[in-house]
């Protein structure tokens, strides 16, 4: 049992409302402080939430209410230029589903609420000061808050990360830029089918909705990453001259971006993959989400892992007798996992916006690729059959303590 009273979570995006409904539901105080003046802030685009992730969020009571008015995906399809080939489903599993990040946050946010979890927005962490008292968060509109643990969940960009270890690796950059768009445009889908298509230049994805639109995301590749503010200061019109030029020999790709109108094109911004971070925690300090793992939008298990491990950090400081131990089973509990997600990810990343050498040798990766997906149980399913048992104890020392991964 944890001598834990209080924690203190950075970051009220998607670990952090989840982190403190779980810590919650173990008895465990937590306010989250989050850096923006709202609960959500209308930025991203649409976020998948795999099995797994719809498994955790139940764990939290949060399923209804974060995935209120997704989309869920019974399809899905690939496609090599014209040639289209449905991917076998894994039996037994509900569909992936489709939801706007800012309503996955706006819904996380409320079900935290009710539970009881206090938010204090426009509160942006610069500092932590750790004493026999607890540990002290210092905020950039100067005001001050101590608990005995602090989590951060402030995502890719953490700044916690580089306050537990200065050496800490930054986000690495996948060479791509993602945007959004809406089409009134019909493709030859059904409502609910996903296209995860390799264009003749660049990666692109396509869903049909049940309005009878077509709904597109487009992974540019661009050279250098570029901040979400700069991006956005770019002209509509000139990034769909770029989609243009980049998706306009394709098929259907081609013709949706002719049609999308540029105030409905949203940036969602660089995409990003974490390499391995050495130090998840120090002290009385820990990082949960994006912030330690975010395995790039390839995976489509980014706010899946990160509901996943928000769960068991609050596991491990329910069960386990101090931080330390607490800190060391739940590293071991999800280092393995999330790191074997995001090496797969990568892989695919090369492969959606090819250099001159990749290019060549793009047929090979390819059938490569086809072969796994065609297989899924071996491809997927100890990603999406993972399931926590939140009644299990957790020990110090034992090698698995979840099934299914
Ligand atoms: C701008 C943006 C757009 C995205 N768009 C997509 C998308 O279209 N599709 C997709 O699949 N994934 C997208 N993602 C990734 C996806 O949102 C994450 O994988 C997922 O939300 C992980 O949750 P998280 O809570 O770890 O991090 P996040 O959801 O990023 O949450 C981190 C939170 O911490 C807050 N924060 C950051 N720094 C501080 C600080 N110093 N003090 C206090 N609070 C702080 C942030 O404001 C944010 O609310 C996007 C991420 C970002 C940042």
């Amino acid at each position: 049992m944890s001598k834990v009273r209080s924690v203190l979570i950075v970051g009220g995006g998607v670990a952090g409302p989840v982190t403190a409904l779980a810590l919650r539901k173990a008895g465990i105080d937590a306010t989250v402080y989050e850096a923006y003046p709202s609960a959500a802030d209308g930025i991203g685009g649409t976020l998948a939430i795999a099995p797994n992730g719809q498994a955790a969020l139940d764990v939290v009571g949060a399923l209804a209410a974060a995935t209120a008015g997704a989309l869920p995906i019974t399809k899905t399809a690939m496609s090599f230029g014209r040639k289209s080939v449905e991917l076998p489903r894994l039996a037994g599993l509900p569909p992936m589903r489709l939801v706007h990040r800012s309503e996955l946050y706006r819904g996380l946010y409320e079900v935290a609420v009710a539970a009881g979890v206090r938010f204090e927005h426009g509160k942006r962490l610069i500092g932590l000061d750790e004493g026999a008292g607890g540990v002290t968060a210092r905020f950039a509109d100067g005001g001050t808050a101590t608990a005995d643990v602090v989590v951060g969940a402030d995502g890719v960009h953490s700044t916690v990360r580089g306050l537990i270890d200065p050496d800490a690796p930054g986000p690495g950059y996948t060479g791509m830029l993602g945007f959004e768009a809406v089409v009134d445009r019909p493709v030859p889908i059904e409502t609910g089918t996903m296209c995860f298509a390799f264009g003749k230049r660049a990666y692109y994805l396509y869903w049909q909705r049940p309005d009878g639109r077509t709904g597109f995301g487009a992974n540019l590749p661009q050279d250098r990453p570029m901040r979400l503010t700069q991006a956005r200061a770019v002209p509509a019109e000139r990034w769909l001259r770029r989609l243009r030029e980049t998706y306009g020999q394709d098929e259907p790709g081609g013709d949706l971006v002719r049609h999308i109108e540029p105030d409905r094109l949203t940036v969602t911004g660089s995409l990003h993959i974490m390499p391995s971070v050495p130090r998840w925690y120090r002290g009385n300090v820990v990082l949960v989400g994006d912030a330690v793992h975010a395995p790039s939008n390839s995976s489509g298990q980014g706010a899946s892992l990160a509901i996943e491990s928000a769960i068991e950090l609050a596991r491990c400081l329910r069960d386990l007798p101090d931080t330390a131990s607490a800190f060391a089973a739940y590293e071991r509990l999800r280092r393995p996992r999330v790191e074997g997600i995001a090496a797969r990810a990568a892989k695919i990343n090369h492969m959606k916006a090819p250099g001159t050498v990749a290019r060549a040798v793009l047929p090979v990766l390819m059938r490569l690729l086809m072969k796994t997906a065609m297989r899924p149980e071996k491809a997927f399913g100890a990603e999406q059959r993972y399931r926590i048992d939140w009644s299990a104890p957790v020990v110090t020392g034992a090698k698995t303590l979840s099934v299914g991964g």
